[in-house]
Parts: structure tokens; sequence; C-alpha cells
């Protein structure tokens, strides 16, 4: 929770009851202080309420108070196993209590004794499976019962006892961490009050109000440090304000070979205002495959050149370095601008005279691999840095600039998607720009899932579009445990599909990960250039690359990959003129895999995609989000939180944009915390 009060810090042996002896029990389940007893939050409730029998539903879980009548029958099964059944009656209803391997309970039983039971009510037989039970009267707790994680030797009541008693003695005293105007704004249910509904809810909307206040309050932390990251990164880095030609901009887009679509239209606007804005661009832009960022690339590029700039893009391969350079050279080389590129196959002339050209400023634009920007390269006056498909260009990256003296704006382009609310949480302290609309008329690649039975018609399938002229990518997913046995796996394949398509003419290339760099490359150029007519990969083929001939992804095991590296995979296909088809070839085992392929071939739209695969599976595993620096939320849960996550934002960028916030006492504790954080460090406020 990241927020203290002095009431909190507390150690738990100011809880009435609570001596050294609990103590020490809480202690190794992590508890010393009172605000670490209050926020011990419960997993689950045990609904202890008792009901009236006439109204259950079969199938129902109930607590009933009930009265013992007749003999019990008790029936063992080997050593361990019993079953115990016993009549009992529950207000006007005679039903049959039966418990399981608990025998001891027969001789506590007597006719017209009273016991509490909870368990399944099947109200044909009309008779309980009971999972607990009790007797009344014992002072046990009562209503919905907290249930807490505990470790062997600490009673689950003794943690319920010392937050009740916690409660009683500190509730009136605590101060709300959250600032009273957001609680007001958002309807948020008091702290105090919050946490008795947690601990101790009266009905199950209480526990999901109060439930829903520790997660807003998580997410507002959260984003209180990322707003004010990005609050004070701006204020202590200002970027130069760039004087953007408009003009030549607007006639540089007027005169590309095609219309620009309402989102490059936006994002491109967004883009401008930053360049022109006096702090440093940090924007992410989050553009589905093929919704066409390398032209939205170029238009920035244009435009911190015109602008008496450098600019740079990087990108994770080779492959992707030349195609880019080649594409930008075509729209950016008619208009003067002096286009370059710098990977490690460079020759050391060659090398030499990129560097010359960009530290004396007579090239524009370079595109190169990572290295571009760490080595001894320096520029004369770089004031863009653009990245593709990487999104680990960081803030070590940005260290290395600053240390040249440059703060270039900059902006990240990604295909992943990611559902937009949690790009902003995840990339927080970044703007995000996203294109959800592909360039009109482009086909959707029609994806089909087919069982592994079905190969011979998917492999007739592939004959007849490569005898149409198209191309072919066949992949066969490649996990590190078995990589042996996965890479046999993909050369096999690679022979069968020699054995048949070579005699009719369709040379078949093979490249996995164990190839070194160059020959990959090698591979993928000839794939590019159409020798290879077919390309088996055990790798994601080379995120980008662009072989617009090729028409048709085979994946293989398709269960194996994400959903959004499949998705990926797909928007290798349909790039051209041609319809893509995508194939997943896949047994699924799970209801969940093969809602999966179910949905894959239910949309090409990755950000629905993306939404729909984080209520399959949670934020935890999207594809590119777990090294992502998202952390573990105790309570929120971003599938269905989204929209508190919203909020949140919302409210924590409102804060730390007013000036009041960085003085005025009422804030002093939240500042306390950003500066515990680290998130103030080295950070001039004044
Ligand atoms: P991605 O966003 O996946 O990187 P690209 O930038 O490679 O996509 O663009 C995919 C293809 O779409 C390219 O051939 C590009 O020329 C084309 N394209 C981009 N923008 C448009 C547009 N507005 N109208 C038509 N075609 C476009
Ligand atoms: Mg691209």
């Amino acid at each position: 929770m990241g927020y203290d009060t002095r009431v909190l810090e507390l150690p738990v042996t100011a809880v009435p009851g609570v001596g050294e002896e609990r103590a020490r029990l809480l202690a190794t389940l992590g508890i010393a202080t009172v605000g670490d007893l209050l926020s011990y939050f419960p997993y689950r409730y045990d609904d202890w309420r008792v009901r009236d029998l006439t109204t259950a539903d079969h199938g129902e879980r109930v607590t009933v108070e009930g009265e013992v009548w007749g003999e019990p029958v008790l029936r063992t099964y080997g050593k361990k196993k019993s079953r115990l059944a016993f009549r009992v009656f529950v207000g006007p209803v005679l039903a049959t209590a039966v418990v399981f391997n608990r025998p001891y309970l027969a001789k506590q039983l007597a006719p017209g004794k009273r016991i509490l039971l909870s368990g399944k009510w099947d109200r044909y037989r009309a008779q309980i499976t009971v999972d607990a039970y009790r007797w009344p009267g014992k002072g046990h707790a009562e209503g919905l019962v907290p249930v807490y994680s505990v470790r062997e030797g600490v009673p689950v009541a003794l943690v319920r006892q010392a937050v009740a008693a916690a409660l009683a003695a500190f509730g009136p005293h605590l101060v709300d961490p959250l600032p009273a105007e957001v609680v007001a704004r958002r309807r948020l249910l008091p702290y105090a009050d919050a946490l008795r509904c947690m601990h101790f809810p009266r009905n199950a909307a209480e526990g999901e109000r109060a439930r829903q206040r520790f997660a807003y309050e998580e997410l507002f932390f959260f984003q209180l440090k990322m707003q004010a990251y990005r609050y004070t990164t701006r204020r202590n880095a200002p970027g130069e304000a760039k004087s953007v030609p408009r003009e030549a901009v607007r006639a540089f887009v007027r005169q590309l070979p095609f219309p620009l679509t309402g989102a490059q239209k936006r994002v491109i606007a967004e883009i401008l205002n930053d360049l022109e804005a006096p702090y440093a661009m940090n924007r992410l832009l989050q553009g589905d495959v093929g919704s066409g960022k390398t032209v939205v690339a170029a238009v920035a590029l244009f435009s911190v050149v015109r602008a008496g700039y450098q600019g740079a893009l990087m990108v994770p391969t080779e492959i992707l370095a030349e195609q880019h350079r080649d594409t930008l050279e075509r729209l950016l080389a008619p208009h003067g601008v002096q286009v370059a590129l710098l990977t490690g196959r460079a020759t050391a002339r060659e090398r030499r005279e990129v560097l010359d050209g960009l530290a004396m400023g007579l090239i524009d634009v370079v595109v190169g691999t990572h290295a571009l920007i760490q080595e001894d390269v320096q520029f004369r006056r770089l004031g863009l840095v653009i990245t593709d498909e990487q999104h680990r260009f960081g803030v070590e990256q940005r260290r290395i600039l600053r240390q040249k003296g440059l703060n270039p704006d900059a902006l990240f382009m990604t295909a992943t998607p990611i559902p937009r609310t949690l790009a902003l949480a995840v990339f927080g302290d970044m703007d995000v720009s996203v294109m959800d609309e592909l360039p009109a008329g482009r086909k959707p690649v029609k994806t089909y899932w087919v069982k592994e039975a079905l190969m011979e018609r998917v492999l007739a399938f592939v004959e007849k579009e490569l005898a149409a002229g198209r191309q072919a990518y066949f992949i066969c997913p490649l996990i590190e445990e078995s990589e042996k046995l996965d890479l046999e796996n993909a050369v096999d394949w690679y022979e069968r599909l020699r054995a048949r398509f070579e005699p009719r003419g369709f040379p078949v290339a093979l490249l996995h990960g164990r190839l070194p760099g160059a020959e990959k490359d090698a591979v993928m150029r000839r794939f590019a250039r159409g020798e290879a007519r077919v390309l088996v990969s055990t790798t994601v083929v080379e995120v980008g690359v662009n072989v617009p001939n090729a028409t048709v992804m085979v994946i293989y095991d398709a269960e194996r990959f994400g959903l959004a590296q499949l998705h990926q995979l797909r928007g290798r296909v349909g790039r051209g003129e041609h319809q893509g088809y995508c194939i997943l070839v896949a047994d699924p085992k799970s209801e969940v895999g093969r809602e999966r392929m179910r949905i894959m071939t239910e949309t090409t739209d990755g950000f629905e995609l993306a939404r729909r695969d984080l209520e399959l599976r949670g934020p935890g595993d999207l594809f590119g989000t777990r090294q992502s620096g998202l952390p573990d939320f105790k309570v929120a849960d971003l599938s269905r939180d989204a929209d508190l996550l919203d909020a949140a934002r919302i409210d924590a960028a409102d804060l730390v944009n007013r000036p009041a916030f960085w003085t005025a006492p009422e804030y002093a504790a939240l500042r306390a915390y950003l500066e515990r954080e680290g998130v103030l460090e080295g950070v001039k406020l004044d």
C-alpha cells in the first residue's frame, strides 16, 4: 500500500489481545505492524449465514441449523475412508446429512442435539453433503467469515480475532491514505469502513465495494508513481522545441502514394505537437500489424529533418534495417533527405563513411540495429529516435544519449497488441498513441483451424497457392525445454515438404534459431527474393519482415503459441494484393486452448484479440507485459478493473500536474510516499 500513518506503523503488540506469543505467530505471516495486519486481506469468505432450506435451490451451497433425529449410520471403507449419514430436522424439512471421512463425529451426535451444517443441498434426495459443521452457541464467527491464508501452527481464528481487535481499537483513528477529494469523486468507501467491509462484510455487495476501494487504492499509488515520474522527467529533461515547417510536411504527405488513414493522421498530429513542445517526446505508438507504422515514421523523420535535425530508426534485425532503409530512401530521397544504413555487416570503410556523415551532418536519417546509438556514433544534431518492434529501448539508452549531450524526442513503435488500459498501466510514464485502423481495401487474412488429421488437405492447399505463383510459411514452434526434439521435428517437416514440393519446382528453405545470424539473413533473403517458395521456420519469422508475395501461413502445433504471437505470425501474410490465409494446425487438450483457436478464427483485430486474451488468461501471461514492470497487484485485477485503472490514472495525473501538489501540506504524505519509492531521486522541484 505504500502509505503509512503513525497508527499503521505501531507494532502488532499494540493490538489488544496480541501479546508476544501471538505477535510471533503473526510474524511468520509477514505481519509486524498494525498496518500489515489490517491489510492482510482474506482470500475468501465462508458463508455461515443460516439459510431457510425450503427456499434453497438444488445444488446450492447452504448453511443450516438443524436438530439431529434418530441414530447415525457409519460405514467405513478400507483404512481411511468413511461415510457417516444421519437424519436432521431443519425447520419443517427432514433431511439427510452425509459426512465423509470424519467417523469421530458419530459419537458426538445424539437425537435432539442441535448442529450447524454447511454443504451442498441435493433437493431431490433431501440430502446435504456436509463440508463443515459447528456446534451452535460456542461463540463462533457468524455470517460471512473471512478466511486468511496461514501457515501451519497459526490458527485462522487468531488472525481473525487480531484483525477485529485492531479495527475496534484503531478504526476511528485511521487516516485515509487516499486524498479526500478522490474518495469523494469516485464515491469510494472511506478507509476505515472499507477495512471493516473487506474483513467482515455483512453481504457480498459490501465485500465487493471494499474490494473495489482497495483495488483503486493500489492502482492509484501505482499511477501516482508513473505520473509523477512523467511530470518530473519532463521538467528535468526539457527537450528542444523544434520548429516544424508544417506546410512542407503537408506537402510531403500529399505526395505519398496513398492517402493516410484517419488513425495515421491522428497519430502524426500527436507526434508533431510533441516535436514542437519544449519537452522531449516519450511516446509509444501501438499499431496493429499492417496498420502502416513505417510511413508514420517517415513523416516524423521528414519533419525533424526539415526542422534542422537528424533522425535515427532502430530495429531489432539487420534484414529489417535494410528493408526500412529501402522504404525510407524511396520516400525521403526525392526530397533531398540523405538516408544511410548502419549495421554490423558494413565494412570498416562503409562504417567510417557513415560515422563521418553523421558527425558532419551530411546524413539526415540513419537506420540500423541497436548498436546505432550505443557505440562511437556521434551525431551532429540528433533530434528524433524511433524504435520499431521493440519496446526495450529504455532508460539505459536514454542515459547514453544524454551523456552525448542529446535528449532527442523518442517514439517507440510496436505491433504487440496490448489493450489500451493495460498499455496505459505498463507504459504509464509515456504517452500512448493507437493505430487501430487498417488501410482501406486491405483484405483480412482468412484464418482456419484444423486438426492434424487434415494435414494432407492443408498441404494440397499450399501447393495450389504455390502453383499460382505465391509463397508459403510453415512454422513449427520451438520451446526451450525440448529444443532438440523440436528441432528434429522441424527438420523432419523440412525434409517432408522438400520431398513433396521440390520435385514440382518449389524450393523449400529451413530457418531455425541455431543458425548463425548471417546464415539466417541469407535464408530470409532467399525467401524474400522468391528463390525459396516455402520457408520452414522454428522461430517467429523475423518480426516485421515484408514478403508481399507470401500468402499462406501454416502454423503447426499452434496451441503452443500465445495469441499475440499467432497474431504477429498471421500478420506476415496478406500484405500484398493477394488474399492471405492463416492455417492453424492444432489439437488443443484444454477448453481454453480450443477457445484461443476459435478467437483467432473469429477476429483479425489485434486489439480485440488482446482484450479477449486478457479475459481468458489474465494480464500476467500477456506477451510482453510480464517483463515490462507491471507490478503484481494484490487486490486489483486488470482484466476486470480496467475502469478503476483509468480512473486512477486520470486522478493521479490531475494531482501531480497541479503546482500545489508539490508544495501544499495536505499532500505531504503523498510526496513522502513518492520520495520513499525513489521517484523523486535527483529531481529538482522548485
Ligand atoms: P506495419 O504497421 O505492420 O509496420 P507497414 O508500415 O509495413 O505496416 O505497412 C504495411 C503496408 O501498408 C505497406 O506496404 C505500406 O506501404 C502500406 N500502407 C501504409 N499506409 C497505407 C495507407 N494509408 N494506405 C494504403 N497502404 C498503406
Ligand atoms: Mg512494421
